[in-house]
This record gives structure tokens, C-alpha cells and sequence, in this order.
């Protein structure tokens, strides 16, 4: 592979690995073992595999493999390690490098299952966590201290899409030795600079944008060799949340989609919340590509656009949002994101349910809030299918 290639062709080809048939599309090697020609031949594997060397499914498998460095290769990272689900990849990356004692300090607005493993699991094992708004700099350089070995963030929070300045975190982590974890999914690999900003491990849960059509978890740990080598794989290959080999394959062909999937997305995710910011039925229209967004200008230099989710707030609280939902005909209510399909979320009675109300407000989790995944219908259908639900309410 070039590494003069730009991102779309890295996309179609970066890893691709082919056998003997010449096969163009990439093949499933669906095995979870593999032969050795020789006893010393195994003895010598089992010693120290080459990258094409495989030993056992759960350690890796020539599909992973090219899923891996076709996404680090994307992403900008030296390897990568594919997991079986998105929060396999968040579990794993923190507890693989993690040990008690050891000091983590994390943005509070996260995905409700991230939120559990930092509050309840790491905690449980002596690992001590320490929360803030992540928006809010001063609040990371007070909580950020020497001997704090890792920050964790959403760059772009779900569901009421905070931007966090990584570039700014980074900064002030590296400066105590800490090493950087960006949960990415809402930016996208498309969208995200991440590394260049400073991130030192990239997480993606692959079940949204890559996968991008609803078919299965996946999700994938970037980072450096020595990191995904020696901290990370001996963990996920010994724990089990290694991702299955036909999964890989959909997330393969999922890459080669996903530039031009995700653009779609988000132009049309930029035409709703231009059409409905104002709208007499709605008392906000959250999208970072808007103007009108707290942090427009950093999510401009930090993503190169909006992204694909807006969130809407509508105005009469759960009993309007909940005749909304309802009344909507193309758009779904679900609660993937990243899907061909649009889906509306209200996050306060399913996603975040289970935070105290006191935290939904501090997050701005209102009980008028929907989130709304844009995917790749036709812009005008969806635009007049929200409009219909408004009027509606
Ligand atoms: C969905 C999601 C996850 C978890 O991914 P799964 O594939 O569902 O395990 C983690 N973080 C964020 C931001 C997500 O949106």
C-alpha cells in the first residue's frame, strides 16, 4: 500500500490480502484454526508469529487482519485490533492498560455503557476515576494530575453532541504522561482528525457508520504498535472479545462504502437542521455544522463537518416528543446510529434511562430531546416526513 493514498483509496484496498485464486473481493476465511507444516514449524509460531502467521481465531485471522490495517491505515495509526463489539474495544483498551491504584479522569456526557465500565467496573478494581465536563478545560487541568495514566473522551457527545477540544485535552493529559483514549464514533473515521490532534488510541464501536447497515456489532482499538501489540492484544486475545472472522468481512466491505456513505449522511443531516433550526414546534436544533452551535468554529477545525446525528428538542416535553416519534413514517425509532435507515432516539426513557434525573439535566438529556440518526434517504422525504410529525404534535 501507498501511504501517499488518500483515504477513499486506503478505504477500497489498504490491507487486502489475497490466496492463491487471486480472488478480487476479499475472501472469508472462515477457521478458527490453522496447520502447521511441522512440529518445529507450530513450535517456532507459537514463539513469535509474523504478521502473516496465524495461530488461533481469537488471536487473529487473515479477515481481521486486513479489517485491521485497512482501518488503522484509515485512521492513521500504526495497527489496530478488531473487537466484538464497540464495547469490547472501550473495555478492553482501559482495562488492558489499566491496574489498581492507577488514576483515569474522563468527560462525564458518555455512551451509557462507557459511563458503566469507567463508574462501576474500573472502580471495582481499584482503578480510581475522577469526572468532568469535558467541554470545560479547566476542569481537566484541575482533575488531570502526574500519575494519571489515561483520559477518556467522547470527542463529539451523545446525545446532546458536545465537541471536545482533543487537540486542547491532549495538551494538558501529555503533559502529565497520560495517555489519551478517544471514544470517535459520532465523528466518524471521515470526519475525525483525531490522531493528528493528539489522540494516542482511537476507539470505534464498527456496529454504526462502518458496518453502517445494521447487521452486526463490531468494533476496533487504533493505535500504536507497541500499544495494540503489547498491551492490548495479549488481553483481548486471552479474554475473548476478539471479533469473529465474518464480521470482519462485512466491516471490510463496510470500509469501502463508508466515505461515500457518511458525506451523504451528513449533507443531508446539514440540509434538516438548516430547514428546521426555527421551526415553531422545536425550542432547539443541536448540530455541530450549525452556526448557531455553542462550538461551531471548534467542531469545524476539529471534524471538517457536522457529522451525522442532530438532536432535536421538542417543544412540550415527553408527551410531544413521544406524539412525534410516533407520528414519524421513514424515519425509525431505534436507537442505532450510523445506519442507512434514519432512526429517532429519545434518550431519556431508553438510552440514558437508567441517569438520575439530576444527571439527565446536567447532560442536557431533556425529556423533550430526540436524537436523530440521518441516513441515506432522500433528503426532501425525510424533511417532509419530520415536518408531518411536527405538525402533528
Ligand atoms: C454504540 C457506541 C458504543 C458501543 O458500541 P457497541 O458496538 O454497541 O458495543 C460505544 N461508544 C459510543 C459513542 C457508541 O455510540
Amino acid at each position: 500500500m501507498a501511504d501517499t493514498w488518500k483515504a477513499r483509496t486506503k478505504a477500497v484496498h489498504a490491507g487486502s490480502r489475497r490466496s492463491q485464486y487471486g480472488e478480487l473481493s476479499e475472501a472469508i476465511f472462515l477457521t478458527q484454526g490453522f496447520v502447521y507444516d511441522s512440529a518445529e514449524a507450530a513450535e517456532a509460531r507459537f514463539i513469535e508469529a509474523g504478521p502473516d502467521e496465524f495461530i488461533y481465531a481469537r488471536y487473529g485471522n487473515p479477515t481481521i487482519a486486513m479489517f485491521e490495517d485497512r482501518i488503522a491505515a484509515i485512521e492513521g495509526t500504526e495497527a489496530a485490533f478488531a473487537t466484538a463489539s464497540g464495547m469490547a474495544a472501550v473495555s478492553g483498551a482501559l482495562t488492558a492498560m489499566l491496574r489498581a491504584g492507577d488514576h483515569v479522569v474522563s468527560s462525564r456526557a458518555l455512551f451509557g455503557s462507557c459511563l458503566y465500565v469507567l463508574e462501576e467496573v474500573l472502580t471495582r478494581y481499584g482503578v480510581e476515576v475522577t469526572f468532568v465536563n469535558g467541554t470545560d478545560l479547566a476542569q481537566w487541568e484541575e482533575a488531570v494530575r502526574p500519575g494519571t495514566k489515561a483520559v477518556f473522551l467522547e470527542s463529539l457527545s451523545n446525545p446532546t453532541l458536545e465537541v471536545i477540544d482533543i487537540a486542547a485535552v491532549a495538551k494538558i493529559a501529555h503533559a502529565a504522561g497520560a495517555l489519551v483514549l478517544v471514544d470517535n464514533v459520532f465523528a466518524t473515521p471521515v470526519f475525525s482528525r483525531a490522531v493528528e490532534q493528539g489522540a494516542d488510541v482511537v476507539i470505534y464501536s464498527a456496529t454504526k457508520h462502518i458496518d453502517g447497515q445494521g447487521r452486526a456489532l463490531g468494533g476496533v482499538i487504533c493505535g500504536t504498535h507497541d500499544f495494540i501489540r503489547k498491551t492490548v492484544e495479549p488481553y483481548m486475545k486471552h479474554t475473548g472479545g476478539s471479533m469473529s472472522p465474518f464480521t470482519a468481512w462485512m466491516m471490510l466491505k463496510g470500509l469501502e462504502t463508508l466515505d461515500l456513505r457518511v458525506r451523504a449522511q451528513a449533507e443531508t443531516a446539514t440540509k434538516l437542521a438548516e430547514a428546521l433550526e426555527g421551526h415553531d414546534r422545536l425550542t432547539r436544533v443541536i448540530y455541530p455544522g450549525l452556526a448557531s452551535h455553542p462550538q461551531y468554529a471548534l467542531a469545524k477545525a476539529q471534524m471538517e463537518a457536522g457529522g451525522t446525528v442532530l438532536s432535536l428538542e421538542i417543544d412540550g416535553g415527553q408527551a410531544a416528543a413521544f406524539r412525534f416519534l410516533n407520528a414519524l413514517e421513514i424515519v425509525k425509532i431505534s436507537n442505532n446510529l450510523g445506519d442507512a435507515k434514519s432512526i429517532a432516539t429519545h434518550p431519556a426513557t431508553t438510552t440514558h434511562q437508567r441517569l438520575p434525573d439530576d444527571q439527565k439535566r446536567t447532560l442536557g438529556i431533556t425529556p423533550g430531546l430526540v436524537r436523530l440518526s440521518v441516513g441515506l434517504e432522500d433528503a426532501d422525504d425525510l424533511l417532509a416526513d419530520i415536518s408531518k410529525a411536527l405538525g402533528m404534535i
